[in-house]
């Protein structure tokens, strides 16, 4: 371990902490790299073990990330357990708000990008569809009906797969008794070494998890789908088609890329800024 990895470790570690004697050790599970890295790390002992993982699915993730899952839950000896929002798909409430059916603020929004203003519509996805979820599947768990106060004394330890180098999305719990972690932090972790750890143990590199239409995703990882899984990029451009009016009444046009031109035509060649888009992404869930 050199020198970085130390004050990295030691860093991560006053900012991310162990709760005193959890109720119930939780995995937010993505299935992308790091949260892959941490089940089997958890797996293997080189963790503590979860009660379980909650995959929250959107039901729009990319093929490769359910294949990854399903290879994923006979790795780990925890449960790992699915669960979505009631209710309309991700996808099919863009559509419906897009088309009217559903009325904006009916169904939680999607950013996507806007040309008149530039800019983007409000992000309520991540949270509703995924980190809600997470909580609800804790909730029964414990036996508490939405909304109910938890009783003292009770802490869920819930980890999330952001790694050093992902640091400023790191967001504590909107719920009194559950407490985040990080575990990735506290190791000093970067994505990179994610890859090392799961390359030297033979285990296969998870593909990147994040809905088919999600608006921040990079050329590089557009330009991919459209090459490798023409499936998912026309799923892509489907709803890319359909919620080109945003929402009734919206000036302008909506669109999946930021180009903000028609997905089926947008040009995936210029690279990426640098910037990483999931920065965007308030709630610190998505794409890991
Ligand atoms: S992956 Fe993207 S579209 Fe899907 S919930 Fe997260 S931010 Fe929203």
């Amino acid at each position: 371990m050199n020198m970085d990895n130390v004050a990295r470790m030691q860093a991560g570690r006053s900012i991310s902490r162990p709760a005193e004697n959890p109720t119930l050790r939780v995995l937010s599970l993505g299935a992308g790299v790091q949260s892959t890295t941490l089940a089997l790390m958890s797996a293997r002992g080189d963790l503590p073990t979860v009660d379980f993982a909650v995959f929250a699915d959107t039901k729009a993730e990319p093929r490769k990330v359910y294949e990854h899952l399903a290879w994923l839950e006979t790795q780990v000896p925890f449960p790992i357990i699915r669960a979505s929002r009631d209710g309309l798909s991700l996808g099919d409430a863009a559509l419906a708000i897009a088309s009217g059916a559903v009325a904006r603020g009916g169904a939680p929004m999607i950013p996507w990008f806007t040309d008149d203003p530039t800019g983007m519509l409000p992000r309520q996805c991540s949270k509703e569809y995924k980190t809600r979820v997470v909580q609800r599947v804790i909730r029964g768990k414990l036996g508490l009906a939405a909304g109910e106060r938890a009783p003292k004394g009770i802490t869920v330890e819930q980890w999330i797969g952001i790694s050093w180098d992902e640091m400023q999305r790191m967001k504590t719990s909107e719920l009194a008794f559950i407490h985040n972690r990080w575990p990735l932090m506290e190791s000093g972790m970067d994505r990179r070494s994610c890859y090392a750890w799961l390359d030297d143990r033979q285990y296969p590199r998870p593909p990147k998890s994040s809905c088919i239409y999600c608006p921040f995703r990079d050329n590089a990882a557009w330009a991919d789908m459209k090459e490798n899984e023409p499936e998912d990029f026309a799923g892509a451009i489907a709803i890319d088609r359909g919620i080109r009016p945003g929402f009734p009444g919206m000036e302008g046009a909506a669109y999946v890329h930021k180009s903000r031109t028609p997905l089926e035509t947008a040009d995936f060649s210029s690279k990426s800024d640098g910037a990483n888009l999931f920065d965007e992404e308030c709630e610190g869930i998505c794409g890991i």
